[in-house]
């Protein structure tokens, strides 16, 4: 069993450590009004002199990907932030962070090269051990792409919770679950399904190597690991079953009890999304902005549609 490797348990603490982060943020988001002066921008900042050397050569790999910039271009693009966001990819952190962090004001995110490190460790495992999907191309089915394709997602989920606290948006369920959704609606909308792919090899992954369900892991704020699986490859699924269905759900990945649930659920992310950045467009994206939002829409609705039609011959299937 790999599940008591000090790799898997700095892992499982990577990955439950935000539970601290997201407690504090009731406390110091008072001051995120949606009428204040908003142009702030996101700044991707990698602290050569305090990253470690053992760690150098998975920045490295991320750096030359630039995923961290592609999403700060998107966001300073598309969102008036009353705030500047500092992205720090650096060693030199607060106290106890071991994994990528959004400070409670959503101001400053973590990126720590120990913890790049890390997700490059599990994929090598990947790589080595689990058969390529074949929906995933061959010619990325290595450890480096697999780690910028895979902290694409992750720093998408950073993001989900920068946006929400500098913002101030209104959750109807929990922060953590936001989070990832924030990170597949940007990566299945601009960036294509290599992000959403790596994510769930690497969450597979990495519940492998947690082993049994923990009273700890249950209780966390964020989903089981094995379901954040499920999860993104549902968001991606539903985002086009047309395409995603047989390499997806016909080879298995996802069960056939959840596919039919997909389309309306990817449809209600992407609206969702949508209507929480809506009041905070930049001037430059409001009217592409305004338009997407209401195609959206016109999307959800048509998949509630969709859904309702097939829903009595889904329930007498179950
Ligand atoms: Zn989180």
């Amino acid at each position: 069993m790999l599940s008591n490797s000090g790799h898997s348990v700095t892992l499982r603490a990577a990955f439950a450590g935000a539970l601290l982060v997201a407690g504090y943020a009731v406390v110091s988001c008072d001051d995120a009004g949606g009428t204040t002066a908003a142009n702030g921008q996101v700044t991707i900042v990698y602290e050569d002199d305090a990253i470690k050397p053992e760690n150098r050569q998975a920045a490295a790999v991320i750096r030359k990907s630039r995923v961290l910039e592609q999403l700060a271009d998107w966001v300073n693009e598309t969102v008036a932030l009353p705030h500047d966001m500092g992205v720090k990819v650096t060693d030199k952190v607060p106290p106890g962070v071991t994994d990528a962090v959004t400070q409670p004001d959503g101001r400053t995110i973590y990126v720590p090269p120990a913890f790049l490190t890390q997700v490059e460790g599990a994929l090598k495992d990947v790589v080595k051990a689990v058969k390529r999907p074949a929906l995933f191309p061959s010619a990325q089915y290595n450890v480096d792409d697999l780690t910028a394709l895979s902290t694409q997602f992750i720093f998408g989920h950073e993001m989900g919770h920068a946006l929400q606290r500098q913002l101030l948006l209104a959750n109807l369920g929990l922060e953590e679950d936001a989070a990832d959704g924030f990170a597949s609606f940007y990566t299945i909308n601009e960036v294509g399904p290599g992000p959403s792919l790596a994510a769930a090899l690497l969450f597979d992954e990495i519940a492998r190597k947690e082993g049994k369900l923990t009273l700890e892991g249950l209780s966390s704020d964020h989903p089981v690991t094995q379901q954040r699986v499920f999860n993104f490859l549902c968001y991606l699924e539903g985002s086009d079953q047309k395409k995603y269905y047989e390499p997806l759900v016909g080879a298995g990945y996802l069960p056939k009890t959840r596919a039919p649930l997909c389309p309306q659920a990817w449809a209600m992310l992407d609206y969702g999304w949508w209507t929480q950045l809506k009041p905070h467009f930049s001037e430059a994206f409001r009217n592409q902005g305004d338009k997407t939002q209401e195609n959206a829409h016109d999307q959800l609705i048509a998949a509630r549609k969709a859904f309702e039609k097939e829903l009595d011959k889904l329930r007498s299937e179950q």
